[in-house]
């Protein structure tokens, strides 16, 4: 087998998605889809979710450390893999340590309530075997706006989960989606989005625009008038907003998908100055 054929053999689809700071990380598929599954504006978890047996992990892995052998830290792919429990990673780690003895960073998606799920011990337990990060979309911080769309969290629980995280020093990335609440939440959106961003101490927080898939119930309801989606120059608006509101420390705000076309990076708090000026310069070319 060639070296693609043999990446192709060990994960489901062609195309794995990993977050900006781990593209060049090494991906073992743990599991497939995910354990909730009902966030109205999600078209990512197509797949029924199943966690892998571990005699399909032990294949992968010893294909993996052909490939990869002097890699130090492996991204556990699965769209919240965090949802299996303490043991069963701490199984997973202990077969990598197998057959890829130098990794001793690991990493993964995971749903704030899959934190919750864990007691402080297993935190604890978990930062020290090396589950070094997790990448979580917490997507608002409005309760009404993360109802709406059934993510299953509230923002209480997202400073609860994300505080446990602080105090085991394990580090955490966020995704946000400006234009989450539509035009008429648009302002309660970014308040409550800041307010809830600046009592926890994210890594990263990435802004990705909303996107209305059509295999969605949000498109369906913006389809039948129920959902007032905003324009791309409105949805930036929102995020100068949230921005200029934040007063995260130790931080890098990104966004990836400005007016759909660019990139805007930049440290905070340090960079607020010149993320803000790029956005209006961005919005006056709108106009
Ligand atoms: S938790 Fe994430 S992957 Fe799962 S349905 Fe919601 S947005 Fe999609």
């Amino acid at each position: 087998m060639t070296r693609e054929e043999l990446y192709q053999s060990i994960y489901t689809h062609d195309t794995i998605y990993l977050p900006p700071h781990e593209q060049t990380t090494a991906a073992l598929e743990v599991s497939l889809g995910c354990s909730w599954h009902r966030c109205t504006f999600c078209d990512f978890a197509k797949d029924m979710f199943r966690i892998h047996p571990m005699e399909r992990l032990e294949h992968d892995l010893k294909i993996l450390a052909e490939l990869r052998p002097e890699d130090t830290r492996l991204f556990f792919l699965g769209e919240n893999a965090f949802c299996m429990d303490a043991g069963r990673i701490l199984e997973i780690i202990g077969l990598t340590h197998r057959y890829m003895p130098k990794v001793r960073e690991y990493a993964m998606y995971s749903r704030i309530d899959d934190i919750l799920r864990k007691t402080d011990q297993e935190l604890a337990r978990l930062a020290g075997e090396g589950v070094q990060a997790l990448h979580i979309g917490v997507e608002s911080g409005s309760d009404s706006i993360l109802e709406a769309r059934n993510k299953g969290i509230t923002s209480a629980q997202v400073i609860e989960a994300l505080t446990r995280l602080d105090q085991v020093d394990i580090d955490y990335y966020l995704t946000i989606i400006p234009g989450l609440g539509g035009r008429t939440f648009s302002r309660l959106h970014a308040i409550e989005t800041a307010r809830m961003l600046n009592q926890v101490h994210p890594r990263n927080i990435w802004c990705l625009k909303l996107k209305l898939w059509e295999d969605t119930i949000l498109y369906k309801e913006a389809q039948a008038g129920n959902f007032d989606e905003m324009t791309p120059a409105e949805i930036l608006r929102e995020e100068r907003l949230l921005l200029e509101n934040l007063t995260v420390t130790d931080c890098l705000f990104e966004d990836t998908t400005v007016l759909d076309q660019f990139t805007i990076q930049g440290a905070l708090p340090g960079k607020k100055g010149e993320l803000l000026g790029a956005i209006d310069y961005l919005l006056s070319l709108e106009r």
